[in-house]
């Protein structure tokens, strides 16, 4: 006969149904996770029809991050556009380059597009549920119950809001949240053409008193570049349509042509004539309102007789320069999966896991919130 510890140690918890929101990254990851790990009644809810109609520019994953993906098989040259390890920052100076310093970043590049297209092929059938916008959230009659734009309910034991800078997790889990607009925009491109010689992560970096800041690197078929300039709520409207608070992301389609206008001004003020052609040749443009919002104090709310957890850019949306919004997502992803496989394979308390992973994961989601700020001062951008 075993014992009780014995007998404890081999419990299992089965048929944990988990509702994931979000299609974009952190969800996708979050979902692969958790099936690879053996949950079989796992679903992601994406509100946009397509899982993948976007364009999106280029995102730094660290060594952390690239291992998690290696785990879930994901090989690096599937979403690794080039080798390069390098970031080249250089001082502008009345638009010419100045100074150089070569350093190493501890970890790869990858696109939006990229990572986003390797996580959804390997999606297994049926999990991912497309055109699915969630509403609203329930529990007080047992299980959350996840109520959709289009009617429907859902229910979950557990449901993971990754959805993203606008969260409607976070509008209603932690209401008083808010994101505020940090007065600059992330201008991204996708040029056609290929800068001459370009291997590495180019980061130009005109006087802080400019308030601008210009990178640029390699991506397959052309070249992928983001232009941080300051931009007043006013503008911003001006620019894309709709303030900063309402529309985070500005898609190629909202790219007004004043917006095009400035953008070309500023490279032709700030950039070196080779960089400020390339940016007037881009067709293709989109833009990310940078915002701050206040750091999370917790990441797990109980729902009913189940939980609800907050995770990815929906948790805590960080300013870019920190290149930790998504590594941060990825991260929060497979220790969430490492937590629920502690309850799935040996019984350990629900709810003990989760806070247990929430005190593991919070301090670095609150460090890369304040992060930003800093960074954006150094650089002269924002507030
Ligand atoms: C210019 C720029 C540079 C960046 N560089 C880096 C970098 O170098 N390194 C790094 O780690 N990060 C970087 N980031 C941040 C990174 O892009 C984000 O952190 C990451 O994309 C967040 O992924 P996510 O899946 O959590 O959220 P999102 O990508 O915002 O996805 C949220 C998803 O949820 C869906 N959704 C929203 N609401 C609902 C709803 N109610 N119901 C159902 N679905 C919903 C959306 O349609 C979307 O598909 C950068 C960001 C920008 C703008």
């Amino acid at each position: 006969m075993s014992s009780p510890i014995t007998a404890t140690r081999h419990h299992t918890t089965s048929g944990l149904r988990v509702a994931v929101v979000g299609g974009s990254l952190t969800g996708p990851t979050t979902a692969l996770l958790l099936h690879h790990a053996g949950f079989d009644d796992v679903t992601l809810y994406e509100a946009t029809p397509a899982s993948a109609p976007l364009g999106g520019g280029l995102i730094g994953l660290e060594h952390s991050s690239l291992d998690i993906l290696d785990q879930l098989g994901v090989p690096q040259h599937e979403f690794v556009p080039y080798e390069s390890e390098a970031v080249m920052d250089i001082s502008v100076c009345h638009r010419r380059p100045e100074t150089e310093h070569r350093h190493l970043y501890a970890g790869r590049n990858t696109t939006w597009t990229l990572l986003h297209q390797a996580l959804s092929h390997r999606l297994p059938a049926g999990i991912l549920h497309t055109g699915k916008r969630v509403t609203g959230l329930t529990g007080e009659h047992g299980q959350p119950l996840l109520h959709f734009a289009d009617g429907d309910n859902a229910q979950a034991d557990l449901v993971i809001f990754a959805d993203g800078r606008a969260s409607t997790g976070r509008r209603l889990l932690d209401p008083h949240r808010q994101l505020h607009y940090a007065g600059y925009v992330a201008h991204r491109g996708q040029a056609t053409s290929s800068q001459p010689g370009l291997r590495d992560f180019l980061r130009f970096e005109p006087d802080p008193r400019s308030g601008a800041q210009f990178n640029l690197a390699p991506i397959p078929g052309g070249t992928d570049w983001t232009f941080y300039l300051g931009a007043t709520p006013d503008q911003y409207i001006d620019f894309f349509g709709a303030a900063p608070t309402r529309r985070v992301f500005a898609l190629p389609q909202h790219v007004t042509p004043a917006a095009r206008t400035a953008v070309d001004a500023s490279a032709r003020q700030l950039l070196p004539d080779e960089q400020a052609a390339l940016v007037h040749d881009t067709q293709t443009r989109m833009a990310a309102a940078v915002m701050d919002i206040d750091p999370p104090t917790r990441m797990v709310w109980p729902v009913g007789t189940g939980h609800a957890v907050l995770i990815g850019d929906a948790l805590a949306p960080v300013r870019p320069h920190t290149a930790r919004g998504a590594n941060n997502g990825i991260e929060q992803a497979a220790g969430l999966t490492a937590a629920l496989n502690q309850h799935r394979k040996y019984g350990a308390d629900l709810t003990t896991a989760l806070d247990g992973w929430q005190h593991r994961h919070l301090p670095a989601a609150v460090a890369s919130v304040q992060l930003g700020p800093k960074l954006g001062h150094r650089y002269g951008l924002g507030a």
